[in-house]
């Protein structure tokens, strides 16, 4: 371990050096905020050391009354946040108060760089915590102690690029905040000010905050209370605590469940989309706390993974304090919790989106994507699950529910059919739903990668299978309805000889070459076979490496297509592997089929000169 006799100093590293530069420019507005975070901070430390107290109760023993003291000095201009709990040695400080712990920083910071107006609500979504005393400080002092240890330190900045570390004395545990106020942030020193700046923001912190003589805060946890006895505005500010975020919660779920295993819940889905939602490690947000106590910010197993956008607390007195936290995760009412938990949030859920479809929409586009991964997750709750999700459909604007699709669906048609791709204004103009359209017959566009995920596990809904129209038989033929309903009895051009032209021609290139039922307007597409791969799998499977190369696929020709129509003619006469037009015709319908489909033709060298000897030809 570092142990300096003097004083150090140190680079910010780069990223908290950017968002210093966006702290002090741009939340100019709302900058009254930095006392809820440096609040927040101490209230978290107590709690850090509360829980460290259970297995080494000599950590509390001179001073076992946990607080957070305010002391504003006119004279010096200083406002200090002070609090007895865990405080930080020289590396904790090192780490912690100079670098940004969070991955994908950088990205987030590039964001915000080309953001002119948003800033403040995107910084809400990252959290700056700490960094945010820059907005009404010139210079800040963290002193502290850790819980014990004999030495303190002293951290100093101006939050410009560096700071230092040197030995100093602090009187017991814990850390206070000095903040050096700017001359146009020195409304901080004035009592009224700091107290409706508590009581609006940090009213629902568990452990009193002084002022003098007098504790500024309600002082009890907000979750305890009866929901009757809570505003909207305590719930929000005690959100924005929990989750460092800025945004109002679009839901918030409170209750107190008393039963085998008996707890209580506050939790809170956002409004805004988390930045680190699709961090791979796809951890949880929901503190767990026993009996008042505080035990762990992202316990596992207390929340399933894909409902991981919960803000918020869980507290249960029947959970054993002095189990270890890994013993905690495999405790079976920990278990009992979750599963009643889990129910809870998606019948709330689906409450939600039956009060107010339009705001349930908003939900789903910041988080759709998560909850479907519970369809692959959690077979016990997929039909509840299946209930909740939107999809975008060929058959309006406005996203539908697979119970309104199969209400809708024709008669005759016995599946869900369904596109999947990575963009629904790409695949809505796919070739390969042009039969279905021509026949009114409403098709799903999957645009999250997810999807291709969850339709290997779930089958069907309401008794209707899941169909892709990229992969096998278009199942279009005892579908009844649409305009061209009369034309499609017409009796369809006999392709035979075409198709054993192109079959010779491509030889290996395609697995096989059929008459489609599914294109109208385009001559060709690329489908997968039946037991194959879908096509959309594979290119994201590609993409990620797990599949090398790529499968042979069927190409589909359009009978009723003029190009088709004259190529079958001249094959008739012309016969399979004698034609060098043929040939390139051939080819030029795999790689048109192919770009339809937003991929590059098998070979552009060769594309381009066949293209240009078939034009010559036809000239
Ligand atoms: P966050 O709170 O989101 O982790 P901050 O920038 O606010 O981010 O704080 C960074 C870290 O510094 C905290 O996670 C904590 O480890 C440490 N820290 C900040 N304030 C205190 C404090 N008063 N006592 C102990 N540790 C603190």
């Amino acid at each position: 371990m570092t142990n300096p006799a003097d004083k150090e100093t140190f680079d910010f590293q780069t990223e908290v050096g950017r968002l210093l530069q966006i702290v002090t420019d741009s939340l100019y507005s709302n900058r009254e905020v930095f006392l809820r975070e440096l609040i927040s901070n101490a209230s978290d430390a107590c709690d850090k050391l509360r829980h460290a107290a259970l297995t080494a109760p000599s950590l509390t023993e001179d001073d076992p009354h946990f607080q957070i003291t305010l002391t504003a000095d006119t004279a010096a201009g200083t406002l200090s946040i002070a609090d007895n709990g865990i405080g930080m040695n020289h590396d904790e400080l090192l780490e912690t108060l100079g670098t940004i712990a969070k991955s994908g920083v950088g990205s987030f910071l590039d964001k915000l760089a080309n953001e002119d107006k948003d800033k403040i609500s995107l910084i809400g979504q990252f959290g700056v915590g700490f960094y945010s005393a820059f907005m009404v400080a010139k210079r800040v002092d963290v002193l502290t102690r850790r819980a014990g240890e004999a030495e303190s330190w002293l951290w100093q900045s101006d939050g410009k690029n560096q700071f230092t570390i040197e030995p100093a004395r602090r009187d017991g545990r814990g850390t206070t905040v000095t903040l050096y106020l700017k001359d146009d942030a020195k409304e901080f020193l004035e009592d009224i000010r700091l107290r409706t700046v508590v009581k609006t923001y940090s009213d629902h912190i568990g452990f009193p905050i002084k002022l003098g003589a007098d504790t500024l805060n309600e002082a009890s946890a907000l979750w305890t209370r009866p929901s009757r006895d809570i505003s909207q505005d305590q719930y929000k500010e005690f959100y924005h605590h929990i989750a460092h975020a800025f945004d109002e919660p679009w839901l918030t779920v409170h209750n107190q469940v008393e039963g085998i295993v008996s707890y209580t819940n506050l939790l809170f889905v956002p409004s805004m989309r988390p930045f680190d939602l699709f961090d791979p490690e796809r951890k949880s947000h929901v503190k767990l706390y026993v009996n008042r106590v505080f035990i762990t910010e992202d316990t596992k197993g207390l929340l399933p993974p894909y409902l991981r956008f919960l803000r918020g607390v869980v507290d249960s007195e029947d959970l054993s304090l002095n189990v270890s936290r890994e013993m905690l995760q495999t405790d079976p009412k920990l278990a009992k919790i979750r599963s009643s938990l889990t129910k809870k949030v998606l019948s709330e859920l689906k409450k939600k989106a039956e009060a107010d479809e339009d705001a349930f929409k908003d939900f789903w586009s910041n988080f759709g994507a998560v909850l479907k991964e519970g369809l692959v997750d959690d077979a016990g709750m997929r039909d509840r699950i299946l209930e909740l999700c939107r999809f975008s459909t060929t058959g309006g604007k406005e996203p539908t529910t697979l119970a309104a699709y199969v209400e809708r669906m024709k008669d005759g048609q016995d599946a869900i059919f369904y596109m999947a791709g990575a963009e629904t204004s790409k695949i809505a103009q796919s070739p390969h739903l042009e039969g279905y359209r021509a026949k009114g017959v409403e098709v799903l566009l999957f645009t999250d990668p997810v999807d291709e995920f969850w339709l290997r596990h779930v089958d069907a809904f309401g008794g209707k299978a899941f169909k892709s129209v990229t992969q096998g038989a278009a199942a279009l033929d005892d579908i009844k309805g649409g305009e061209e309903a009369e034309k499609d009895n017409a009796p369809t051009a006999d392709i035979g000889p075409l198709i054993a032209a192109v079959k010779t021609a491509l030889g290996a290139a395609v697995k096989d070459v059929r008459a489609s039922t599914r294109l109208k307007e385009s001559p060709v597409c690329l489908i997968a076979d039946e037991g194959d791969m879908d096509v959309n799998l594979e290119r994201l499977l590609r993409q990620h490496g797990q599949v090398q190369s790529a499968s042979a696929r069927v190409l589909e020709l359009n009978p009723d297509h003029a190009i088709i129509h004259k190529l079958s003619e001249r094959a008739a006469r012309e016969g399979a592997g004698s034609d060098a037009l043929l040939d390139d015709a051939a080819h030029l319908l795999l790689d048109q089929a192919r770009i339809a489909d937003g991929d590059d033709p098998v070979d552009p060298a060769a594309f381009a000169r066949r293209l240009a000897a078939v034009m010559a030809e036809a000239l």
